[in-house]
């Protein structure tokens, strides 16, 4: 992940549907960032963490050096929430984000239901680390609302005569948004029945809709490029083993990985990740 500060402006707002916002980020800062991957053919998971202080607004703090930032006392360190670049465009200068408006609860996701352009956003980055396989006889990719651009955008990035199957996991029909794919892109959505965090332990984590909608999949022959992303108990703990284990697929076509977990903040949500890493280690079990 580069380490590179960039210092952009909101520039719009536009609400896409009941819980996704979208925001165009831009200005002079522009030239500061460097989109990851090859130019023209970005990563389609790119991602930065945006900064905010510990009363939620952007962070302001004049030096953003990780050795000096780790010196300064814990209130007025900068908290940093990860999000997917939706979209670079470079001939306005812009990039957009789109935000999960999940509720009031946390940082980033209240922040972006509410601020007015004109405000200046720093982050860092971009990391990234999948663009889908031009060559992959079929994609299978699966994410819940938060993992929704990225997938967006991967289907944005396969070739006309590619052949995928997509499930997406939304709180129901209102937050379906337009996608662009290709003919052979078959899409499914799933609802939910409400937003992650109202509906109840019988439709989320180990039992998300998502889980089922992936696993009762027809397998195409050959082995997929597979993307999936999303609350981190039905991904980790359910759809990687599926896919992995039962499935067969190798770790270099299987990006999955959890991108929130529910009940938990960013940083709790970290934790449990090198928790899981860790027992995983001692175990002898690889992702
Ligand atoms: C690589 C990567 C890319 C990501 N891209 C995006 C993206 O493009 N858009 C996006 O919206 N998110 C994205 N996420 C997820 C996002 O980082 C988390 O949802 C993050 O926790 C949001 O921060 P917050 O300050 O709003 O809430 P936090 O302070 O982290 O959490 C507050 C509460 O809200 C809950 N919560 C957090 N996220 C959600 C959610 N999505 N739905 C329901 N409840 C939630 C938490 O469980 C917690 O109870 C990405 C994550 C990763 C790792």
């Amino acid at each position: 992940m580069a380490k590179t500060l960039t210092t952009l402006t909101v520039l719009r707002r536009e609400q896409l549907s009941p819980h996704f916002v979208r925001l165009y980020l831009g200005g002079d800062g522009f030239g500061d960032f460097t989109p990851a991957g090859e130019a023209g053919r970005w990563d389609t998971d790119m991602y930065i963490k945006l900064a905010f202080g510990p009363d939620g607004a952007p962070y302001t703090g004049a030096d953003f050096d990780r050795r000096q930032i780790a010196q300064l006392p814990p209130e007025r360190q900068p908290v940093l929430r990860t999000y997917t670049v939706r979209s670079v465009d470079t001939d306005r200068r812009e990039i957009a984000v789109d935000f999960v408006v999940h509720g009031d609860e946390g940082i980033a996701g209240p922040w972006a239901a509410s601020v007015e352009p004109g405000t200046a956003v720093r982050f860092l980055g971009p990391g990234s680390g999948y663009r889908p396989s031009p060559v992959a006889p079929w994609h299978l990719l699966a994410a819940d609302e938060a993992g929704l651009p990225a997938v967006a955008a991967a289907l944005e990035a396969l070739p006309a005569d590619a052949i995928a199957k997509v499930f997406l996991e939304v709180a129901g029909p209102d937050d379906e948004l337009p996608l662009t794919a290709p003919a052979g892109a078959q899409i499914t959505w799933v609802h939910r029945g409400g937003p992650a965090r109202e509906v109840g332990d019988d439709v989320s984590g180990d039992n998300s809709p998502l889980i089922a909608a992936v696993r009762g999949a027809q397998w195409l022959d050959g082995e997929p490029h597979v993307f999936i992303h999303g609350e981190a108990q039905a991904v980790m703990h359910n759809l990687r083993g599926y896919v992995r284990k039962e499935r067969g697929v190798g770790a270099k076509n299987a990006s999955i990985s959890g991108y929130w977990r529910r009940g938990r903040t960013e940083e709790g949500f970290r934790q449990w990740k090198s928790d899981l890493r860790a027992a995983e280690e001692s175990a002898g079990v690889s992702a």
